[in-house]
Formats: C-alpha cells, sequence, structure tokens
C-alpha cells in the first residue's frame, strides 16, 4: 500500500502583516513555531524595541536614532518614498538606517 505524499508549504503567510511569503523569507519564533514573520515586518518590530529602549536608556545615540526616526516619519508623511525618482534613494538610505 502506497500513501500520499505530504504537502509542503511553499509559503506563508506573515503573522504580523498577513501578506503571504515563501517560507525562506519568514522568521519563526523559537517557542511558537507556527508563528512567522517576514523580514520587514521583524526590521519593523526591532525598530520598535530600539525605541522603547531608547526612551527607557537617553544616550547621545538614543537621541541620534530619535532624529533619523523624526526624519523618516516626516517624510513618509510627505510622501516622499512614493515619488518616482526620491523615493527609490530615500527606501536605499532607510535600509542602511537604524
Ligand atoms: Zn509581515
Amino acid at each position: 500500500m502506497t500513501t500520499a505524499p505530504e504537502t509542503v508549504a511553499v509559503s506563508a503567510e506573515c503573522w504580523c502583516c498577513g501578506s503571504t511569503f515563501p517560507e525562506a523569507d519568514l522568521l519563526r519564533l523559537g517557542q511558537h513555531p507556527e508563528v512567522g514573520i517576514c523580514l520587514g515586518c521583524a526590521q519593523h518590530l526591532y525598530r520598535r524595541r530600539t525605541e522603547r529602549l531608547d526612551r527607557t536608556h537617553p544616550s547621545v545615540a538614543a537621541r541620534a536614532r530619535s532624529l533619523v526616526r523624526a526624519a523618516r516619519a516626516e517624510a513618509v508623511r510627505r510622501g516622499w518614498p512614493d515619488r518616482a525618482v526620491v523615493g527609490p534613494l530615500l527606501r536605499w538610505i532607510d535600509r542602511h538606517l537604524p
């Protein structure tokens, strides 16, 4: 008697943003491997974590990161990341910022 081959999930949904990603592009939580987070949401969570730590542990570096966050928020508010020429440049810069 033969059995049907198991179906292997090649993509899964991010538990944060709800988008679908290949399994290789998801991070799994250690104690809850059923929870997958995409790399973009992981970056977002890391920034939220850093922002919270900066509020509780003030320093010169924390102040610099706060200025970067304020500049990022203002650029997004003005819609600059969606502009044709400056948008890709801003997104490239953002990938290298804390
Ligand atoms: Zn996500």
